[in-house]
């Protein structure tokens, strides 16, 4: 191998599980995909990527199974519909993520997310960061997202085109979660990329190597915080980040609520022929463009003139809505020891073990499982979620996983430890008792 591995994860590459493969994952600015770009990614999975790509839970978009020789050009073909895989893994200003797709404001969010990510990506500035530095803006607190992002933006007010953000900071999951704390109400949109870029400053110089953000609030507490903020904040312009005219890129009806459709992908694995459908799709009746959802489906936000029913029934026919599916039961999944290095335990089979066993109540609720303590899929903001937390050595010399298993609560907080450290066979007795 000649490609240095830590030195192309700023590339947005890992190494895969299986030696000689690699990942490869693009930053989807607040999840907004074109048609056309859709149909470049199509083209990069079909020649390097097996025919599939992974939709993941921060609305990016990650390509399994590259070999070295083909990183550059895969990368190259990426910059061709102006979408990068720079920063989004290694010590980098991550992918920024939008988890309120449905909300009426997310037209207005999906702006800001974009901002966000042409101010911190390939910017020298904020790469060889100490980790990842996440960042998320929401059109509200539903899914309580702001949580886990060093900084987490939550749209609470707006007057025409003015708009205030609540600005969290400092949340995290990964083997110790952490929720963010809220360190500034009602903040102007014009000062955000101030406040963030501060945040990502006092990250990069006061956080030691292999440390998130809320590893340095833990060390010196939120008044010290709050000093070396202000200090980096006043050595900072302001930046005028106003527009000439409107930027969005999915609809917004007269009426502010535009018709959507949601196409139901199990545990992200989406193929090239039904990609190429949803952006034929998009293209006819959604403007061109379709998000990306942190459930890790695909919405179209129909135009005025597009055809609910029509754009449903084509749904529909490609079994990706409508009908009792059992993928259509809300199931996040990360690709955990079917690709993933880190990962535990075979995700994806274990959730098809999980949906078989689901009684109607399960059903009702959101699900989620990581194949590590990294916990990708967000187990503990989904109403019942599973960490697949280590391996023991059976006696025959097999190894076998355990599991935590979570409920949420309380909304707004993360999921209660319910179960610790149980075998398979007692986490699906635990799944087929609700209800
Ligand atoms: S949770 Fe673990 S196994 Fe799953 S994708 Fe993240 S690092 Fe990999």
């Amino acid at each position: 191998m000649t490609v240095d591995p830590q030195k192309v994860r700023i590339e947005g590459v890992y190494e895969q599980r299986q030696p000689g493969y690699f990942m490869l994952r693009v930053k989807v600015p607040g999840g907004v995909l074109s048609s056309e770009q859709a149909l470049k990614v199509c083209e990069i999975a079909e020649r390097f990527a097996g025919g599939g790509i992974h939709l993941t839970t921060r609305t990016s978009i990650e390509f399994h199974w590259l070999k070295e020789g083909d990183l550059a050009e895969a990368a190259r073909m990426l910059q061709a519909v102006g979408l990068t895989s720079r920063g989004a893994c290694g010590g980098a200003v991550r992918g920024v993520s939008c988890s309120t797709q449905f909300s009426d404001d997310f037209p207005r969010v999906q702006v800001l997310a974009r901002k966000l990510h042409h101010h911190f990506t390939q910017n020298p500035h904020f790469e060889n960061l100490p980790k990842k530095f996440k960042i998320g803006v929401d059109a509200g607190y539903e899914g309580a997202r702001h949580l886990i992002q060093d900084a987490g933006l939550v749209l609470v007010e707006t007057d025409g085109e003015s708009a205030r953000y609540d600005v969290w900071a400092a949340g995290g999951l990964g083997r110790e979660p952490v929720p963010g704390f809220l360190l500034e109400e009602r903040v102007p949109e014009e000062r955000i990329i101030l406040l963030v870029e501060a945040l990502v400053r006092v990250y990069k110089q006061h956080t030691p190597k292999g440390k998130r953000l809320k590893h340095l609030l833990k060390e010196i507490g939120q008044e010290a915080f709050r000093k070396l903020l202000r200090e980096e904040i006043g050595r900072e312009e302001v930046l005028v980040i106003s527009d000439g005219f409107q930027k969005r890129l999915t609809p917004q009806t007269a009426a502010g609520r535009p018709e959507r459709v949601e196409a139901r992908i199990f545990a992200g694995e989406l193929k090239v022929g039904t990609l190429r459908r949803l952006a034929e799709l998009a293209a006819r009746h959604a403007a061109g463009f379709m998000a990306l959802t942190p459930e890790q489906n695909v919405a179209l936000f129909l135009t005025e003139d597009a055809s609910a029913i029509e754009a449903t029934q084509a749904l529909a026919g490609m079994g990706l809505c409508g009908g009792p599916s059992e993928e259509q039961v809300g199931f996040r999944i990360c690709p955990g020891n079917h690709e993933c290095r880190m990962g535990l335990a075979p995700t994806r089979d274990i959730a098809r073990d999980i949906l078989k066993v689901m009684g109607p109540e399960g059903s009702r609720l959101s699900w989620a499982i990581a194949g590590c303590p990294n916990s990708c899929s967000q187990p503990q903001l989904a109403e019942m979620g599973i960490v697949t937390i280590k391996l023991v050595k059976e006696e025959g010399g097999e190894r076998r996983a355990l599991f935590d298993l979570y409920r949420l609560e309380k909304r707004g907080a993360f999921g209660k430890l319910i179960r610790q450290g149980i075998g398979l066979d007692e986490l699906l007795q635990s799944v087929s008792a609700i209800g």
